[in-house]
């Protein structure tokens, strides 16, 4: 965290934390539990702190309530997880204590990740803090509101299909989701075991590299985490982006693009190429199947980890004398509307007679679309969109339709897909509200990604 002078104590830093907080919570909604001891927990750091202590030493973070945290109640934003303490906190988080961060609280999230505004958590939605009267995106929309709102310096978040990017975008921060594998999902509650990743929500871009280097690496907790060099990003983002070449594929910029999203865009792709990037065709022809593959891998996938929500292990159970009602009825209550339609949704295009027809040809189209992008780097360092089609929506105005509310994940989805690392960092305002730039980069190329995205960030200013 560039320019974080030792003369400021952890405890201030709470405080101001808190005051920001006291300001501003009861409207916006970014928390469901904020630690009762962390002026304790600050003062402990400040009277401990080591000679070589780390640039997230006493530094306030926040973490969205699908990330376990050792002791800290944790729901996922669910009636079903209503009261769960867990036993142990996530590899993210415990490498974040490690360095002697100081955790402020767990934010809000749509019920079980699964949402673009919040407005699925079972505890009430966050508000925008730019536009009270719009959602801050989702489903990370917590994370993002305390960033946005100054809360807190970064925050945790994670990405299915766009649950970092989205809100960060609608939000005006920085949001960046790792390349599939870069972060373990060592604590994580699964939403879709193939696409979930860690990602973090920060008001700059060198913040999120550090945040990212310090939370990053193979962990033997998870198999899918990979063991490949965690570089110093700090060093990266000095070495500039001149020379770097980057390509604004048509496919993000189509119809249902908003033309002020689309004309933000164009102007950074002449930004870019102002700071010394070469531009280059690039086309991506499958970008339009994402959306329609993502919905039905990542509900196959929840369905089936949903399935451990019972009332055996976890929550609050239904009375009942009869097994099998004893899980209807935990489930009927537990779950929200939009978590029981993925889980129809996902038991349905497994099932015998459509998983050829659904399930199998979905797999094949993401294969399409990996291929897709494997070539696009080959022509390409990174790839320039937009981050969402449209700036944060008014509340109420997609939930009656599940269709509008997907789209709005339309240009961040192909990233999970392909295992990419992705980054949103504000552009210029359109009409008041922020607009999201979105960068790509081949997986593992997170080195790539943020020195093209401080190069952007540089400019955009
Ligand atoms: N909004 C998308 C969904 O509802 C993505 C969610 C996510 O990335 N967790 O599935």
């Amino acid at each position: 965290m560039a320019g974080w002078s030792t003369a400021i104590t952890s405890v201030s830093l709470v405080e101001e934390a808190l005051s920001a907080i006291e300001a501003r919570e009861e409207e916006l909604h970014s928390f469901l539990t904020l630690l009762p001891d962390a002026v304790e927990a600050a003062e402990a750091l400040d009277r401990d702190r080591p000679a070589q202590a780390g640039p997230l030493y006493g530094i306030p973070y926040a973490v969205k309530d699908n990330i376990v945290t050792e002791g800290v109640r944790t729901t996922a934003a669910s009636r079903i997880l209503e009261g769960y303490l867990p036993p142990y906190s996530a590899t993210a988080v415990e490498r974040l204590q490690a360095q002697g961060a100081l955790l402020l609280g767990k934010t809000n999230l749509d019920e079980f990740a699964m949402g673009s505004s919040t407005e699925w958590s079972a505890f009430g939605p966050s508000r925008n803090p730019v536009d009270p009267s719009r959602v801050p995106g989702g489903s990370s929309g917590g994370s993002a509101v305390a960033v946005a709102a100054g809360y807190c310096r970064y925050a945790l978040g994670s990405e299915t299909g766009g649950s970092v990017r989205q809100p960060a975008a609608f939000c005006g921060c920085v949001g960046l989701k790792p390349s599939y594998g870069r972060v373990s999902r060592y604590g994580l509650i699964a939403f879709a075991s193939s696409l979930d990743q860690i990602g973090v929500l920060t008001g700059d871009v060198r913040d999120a590299g550090v945040v990212l280097g310090a939370i990053a690496g193979r962990d033997p907790h998870d198999q899918t985490s990979v063991d490949a060099p965690v570089q110093d990003y700090l060093a990266e983002i000095g070495r500039g982006a001149r020379g770097l070449r980057f390509g604004v594929p048509a496919e993000y910029l189509a119809q249902g693009v908003d033309p002020a999203v689309r004309d933000e865009v164009l102007r950074a792709a002449d930004l870019l190429e102002a700071q010394g990037l070469e531009r280059r065709e690039v086309s991506l022809a499958h970008t339009s199947y994402a959306l329609d593959a993502y919905y039905i891998i990542a509900p196959a996938e929840a369905s089936s980890n949903l399935a451990r929500f019972d009332g055996m292990r976890y929550g609050p159970r239904a009375a009942s004398d009869e097994l099998v009602e004893a899980y209807r009825a935990t489930r009927g209550e537990g779950f929200g509307p939009e978590v029981k339609r993925r889980i129809l949704l996902g038991t349905y295009v497994l099932s015998a007679g459509y998983y050829d027809t659904y399930y199998l040809r979905a797999q094949k189209l993401r294969t399409l679309l990996r291929r897709e992008f494997t070539e696009a780097f080959d022509a390409v360092d990174v790839l320039l969109t937009p981050t969402t089609p449209t700036t944060a929506f008014r509340f109420g105005e997609n939930t009656e339709d599940p269709l509008a509310m997907y789209m709005a994940d339309a240009l961040t989805i192909p990233a999970n897909l392909a295992g990419l690392c992705a980054i949103s960092l504000p552009g210029r305002p359109a009409q008041g509200l922020p607009v999201g730039l979105q960068l790509m980069a081949a997986p593992m190329r997170e080195d790539i990604l943020l020195r093209a995205a401080a190069a952007l960030e540089e400019a955009v200013r």
